[in-house]
C-alpha cells in the first residue's frame, strides 16, 4: 500500500476497547469505514464502528476473513498473540508493523531496543528463576520492582521488592513467570511523549504530558507540561530514535521518568496512549485523527495546541456522577460506553481546558 486511501475506504481495528472507539471516531469523521475485530460482541469500539466482528483471537480464520474486508489494520493494543498478527497480515498491509509489536510486548526486548536506539533506561536484568532474582536484587538494590516480561498493563503483573520482602513469595506472586527486575527510579515526576510517524518516515510530536497514577492506574495528564527546553528538544530527539527505530506506521507514545532534567524511558506504547486523549480537545489534530490519517497514508495533522489542558480519567464509579459533569461547563466530557463500573476500569475521561501560559 503506497498510496493514500481514499475516504470511503475500510480501516480495520484489531480490539474493541475505549482506544479502538476513539479511533473509530476519528475514522468516521474522515469518511472511512471503520471495521472492529474484538473477542466480545458489543464492546465500546463495536457500537461506534460501521461494522464489527467477534471470534477468539485463536481464530485464525476469523481474522483472515475480517482482515480480507479491510483495505488496512491497525490496532489498539500491543498484546495481540502472535498467530492472529500472521491470519491478520495475510490478508491486508497491518500497520504500524510487526517489528512495532514484538519489541514492544517484552519488556526484557524493549529495554534493550530502548538502549540501542541511544536513550536512557533504569537498569535492568533477567529473571528466570528465584535464584536470578536474589543475584538481581544484590546488584540493582531495594527497593527494585519485578516485572513480567509479557502481559503487564496498569501495574499489574508486578511486586515491589522492599526491606524484608521475600523472594520466593514475589517470584511467586508474578505467577513465576519470565520477568525482568528494574532498579527503582527516583524520579520527579512522570512524563509522556505522544509522536506519529508516517510511511514516508516524516514524524510529528506533541507537546509532553505530564502524568499522575495511583494503584498504577493512570489518574492525570497534565499538557503542555512546564519543562525546560532542553526536556523537551530530548523528548523530540527520544520520540525520533523510537519511531525511527521501529520503522513505526501511527502513533507511538513514550513513558518518561523525569530525573531532574535526565529522561528516562519507562516504556514504549506502540499504539494510541491514555496520556495522549488531552489532545482531542487541545490540538488542531487529536492523537486518533493523527493515527488514522498515518495508517491511511494521508498527511500528518498539526500537533500545535490551541489550549492547556488537565485530562482527569474517571475510573470505576467515577463517572456515575455524569449529569453533574455533564453540566460542568468547563469540562469536555467524553464516556466510552461500558455499561458496568467495576473498581479500576476506565470508564471515560474529562478535558479541561486553559489558556496557554508563556
Ligand atoms: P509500568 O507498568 O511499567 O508503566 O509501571 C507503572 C508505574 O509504576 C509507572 O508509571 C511508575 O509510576 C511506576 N514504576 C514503574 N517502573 C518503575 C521504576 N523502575 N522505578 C520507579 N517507579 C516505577
Amino acid at each position: 500500500m503506497t498510496e493514500a486511501l481514499a475516504p470511503g475506504s475500510v480501516i480495520g481495528i484489531l480490539g474493541g476497547g475505549q482506544l479502538g472507539r476513539m479511533l473509530a471516531l476519528a475514522g468516521a469523521r474522515l469518511g472511512f469505514d471503520i471495521h472492529v475485530f474484538d473477542t466480545q460482541a458489543n464492546g465500546p469500539a463495536a457500537r461506534v464502528a460501521a461494522r464489527s466482528w467477534a471470534a477468539p483471537w485463536e481464530d485464525d480464520g476469523a481474522v483472515q476473513t475480517f482482515a480480507a474486508r479491510c483495505d488496512v489494520l491497525t490496532f489498539e493494543f500491543e498484546n495481540i498473540p502472535a498467530s492472529a498478527l500472521a491470519a491478520a497480515e495475510s490478508a491486508a498491509p497491518v500497520r504500524p508493523g510487526r517489528k512495532s509489536l514484538e519489541f514492544t510486548q517484552d519488556r526484557l526486548i524493549e529495554k534493550r531496543f530502548i538502549r540501542d536506539a541511544g536513550c536512557n533506561t533504569v537498569d535492568f536484568a533477567e529473571v528466570n528463576s528465584v535464584a536470578d532474582l536474589e543475584a538481581a536484587v544484590a546488584r540493582l538494590g531495594r527497593p527494585s520492582i519485578l516485572k513480567t516480561r509479557r502481559f503487564g498493563y496498569d501495574g499489574k503483573g508486578q511486586a515491589v521488592i522492599r526491606d524484608g520482602t521475600d523472594l520466593s513469595g514475589a517470584w511467586a506472586s508474578i505467577g513465576e513467570q519470565p520477568a525482568i527486575l528494574e532498579a527503582f527510579a527516583p524520579f520527579k515526576r512522570e512524563l509522556s511523549v505522544v509522536a506519529a510517524r508516517a510511511a514516508d518516515g516524516q514524524m510529528a510530536v506533541y507537546p509532553l504530558a505530564e502524568n499522575t497514577h495511583s494503584g498504577g492506574i493512570l489518574r492525570t495528564s497534565t499538557a503542555p507540561a512546564a519543562v525546560r527546553p532542553e526536556t523537551e528538544a530530548r523528548a523530540i530527539s527520544i520520540a525520533h530514535a523510537i519511531g525511527t527505530g521501529l520503522d513505526h506506521i501511527g502513533v507511538f507514545a513514550v513513558e518518561l521518568f523525569d530525573m531532574d532534567g535526565e529522561l528516562v524511558v519507562n516504556e514504549i506504547a506502540p499504539r494510541v496512549h491514555n496520556t495522549g486523549h488531552w489532545t482531542m480537545d487541545a490540538c488542531m489534530c487529536s492523537q486518533f485523527e493523527q493515527h488514522i490519517r498515518a495508517v491511511a497514508g494521508w498527511p500528518l495533522g498539526g500537533t500545535q495546541p490551541h489550549s492547556a489542558c488537565e485530562m482527569t480519567n474517571l475510573i470505576g464509579e467515577d463517572a456515575a456522577p455524569w449529569r453533574d459533569l455533564a453540566a460542568d461547563e468547563t469540562a469536555c466530557l467524553h464516556l466510552y460506553g461500558k455499561r458496568d463500573a467495576r473498581p479500576g476500569r476506565k470508564m471515560g475521561h474529562i478535558n479541561r481546558l486553559s489558556p496557554i501560559s508563556d
